[in-house]
């Protein structure tokens, strides 16, 4: 079979640090990969002047797949630059945002919450349409939030299917079924929210299988916060997801833990959730298992794609990886976010070392 070809970002700060540490993990399982590298961030906006070159989002779009790892994004503006990641959703179209969260902590901790689930989030609308603006010569801001069918219809449809799948992929004869929680605002925000509530809800009867369920945003935030165990998949508009998709980090080791999937319907992109880390960058010390996530949830995508004897093949790494995450978790060797004193290399070669016995 011909490679699957894989574009590589790694971006600014530790993203350097933690995309090698995953493209390491993906080649030793030897699975046919083919990588490519490429520029963008702020660093190749202060040297080119463009903080993602044509170059690049040409072999994005090539690409079987991205890999991408931050972007340091000044919070004041500056002219000429947009963030790379932003466009690059916008670019190829990748309307679903995945964020999965999983925690499985030792027994006999009080605190100890079993957390197996993924945020759905709509990455194209909502309130990051980008139609702000100013009146009153400057004294009043506005910012309108577009929902429409189409956004709302897919992002509920990759939610119901996502259930389904996380439903097959739990195997055991008793476990619960797959649940979809559709989040929303529409309460007070009647339009907007109420017409993303209404097609959910209407999506929701295509999936027989798979419970629906709806939850006020607010609400959704004290359940994340305190009982996480209830939740499978949630699915929301963008601003909300983004928000509530930081908020279930929190349970499954912090972000140096968490990884993402960008999906559209002709390009994948995975990015760990968490930025450049310019407090750490440069010593080594980055925690690799977010962005090793990402390899996992990337060569899903990839089996998605592939034939059925390849998929199968390539599953199986995935999970090989996602087991030697989990058992590096849970015994270490641990970067200092999570109390250790390992370097990323450290932590990656536990890894890789750990996946070659499963
Ligand atoms: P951040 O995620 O970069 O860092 C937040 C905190 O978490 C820091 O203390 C950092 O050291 C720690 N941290 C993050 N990832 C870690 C890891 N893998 N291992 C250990 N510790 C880790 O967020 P921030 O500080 O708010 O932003 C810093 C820069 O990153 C900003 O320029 C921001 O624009 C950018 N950013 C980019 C993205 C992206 O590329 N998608 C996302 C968030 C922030
Ligand atoms: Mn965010």
């Amino acid at each position: 079979a011909p490679p699957f070809t894989i574009l590589v970002i790694p971006g600014d700060g530790i993203g350097r640090e933690v995309i090698p540490a995953a493209v390491a993990v993906l080649q030793a399982t030897n699975l046919p990969l083919q990588f490519v590298e490429a520029d963008a961030g702020w660093d190749c906006f202060q040297r080119c002047g463009d903080a993602l070159p044509h170059e690049t989002l040409d072999a994005a779009r090539a690409a079987d797949a991205v890999l991408f790892g931050a972007v340091a994004s000044p919070s004041y503006p500056v002219a000429g630059y947009r963030s790379p990641i932003v466009r690059l959703r916008r670019e190829l179209d990748l309307y679903a945002n995945i964020r999965p969260v999983f925690d499985d902590p030792p027994p006999g901790d009080p605190r100890a919450r079993r957390v197996d689930l993924a945020v759905v989030r709509e990455n194209t609308e909502g309130l990051y349409a980008g139609r702000e603006r100013v009146e009153d010569g400057g004294a009043t801001a506005i910012a309108e939030r577009v929902i429409t069918r189409r956004a709302s219809e897919r992002i509920a449809r990759v939610a119901f299917e996502l259930a389904r799948a996380r439903r097959a992929a739990r195997r055991a004869d008793d476990a619960p079924p797959g649940r979809v929680t559709i989040v929303h605002k529409a309460n007070v925000l009647r339009e907007t929210c109420g017409l993303f509530r209404t097609i959910a809800l209407d999506v929701a009867q295509a999936y027989p299988d798979v419970q629906a369920d709806e939850m006020l945003v607010d609400a959704c935030a004290l359940h994340l916060a305190t009982r996480p165990e209830r939740f499978d998949v949630i699915v929301t508009t963008n601003l909300f997801g983004d928000i509530l998709s930081d908020v279930a980090c929190a349970w499954g080791g912090g972000l140096g833990l968490a990884p993402s999937a960008n999906l559209g319907e002709r390009h994948a992109l995975f990015e760990p959730v968490h930025g450049a880390a310019p407090d750490i960058a440069g010593k080594g010390i980055a925690n690799p298992l977010a962005a090793i996530g990402c390899a996992a949830l990337l060569l899903d995508h990839l089996a998605s794609r592939a034939s059925p004897d390849t998929a199968s093949a390539i599953r199986a790494w995935s999970e090989r990886i996602r087991r030697a995450v989990r058992h590096v978790r849970a015994v270490g060797p641990h970067t200092p976010d999570l109390g250790g004193d390992a370097a990323t290399s450290e932590t990656t070669a536990a890894v890789i070392a750990h996946m070659l016995t499963l």
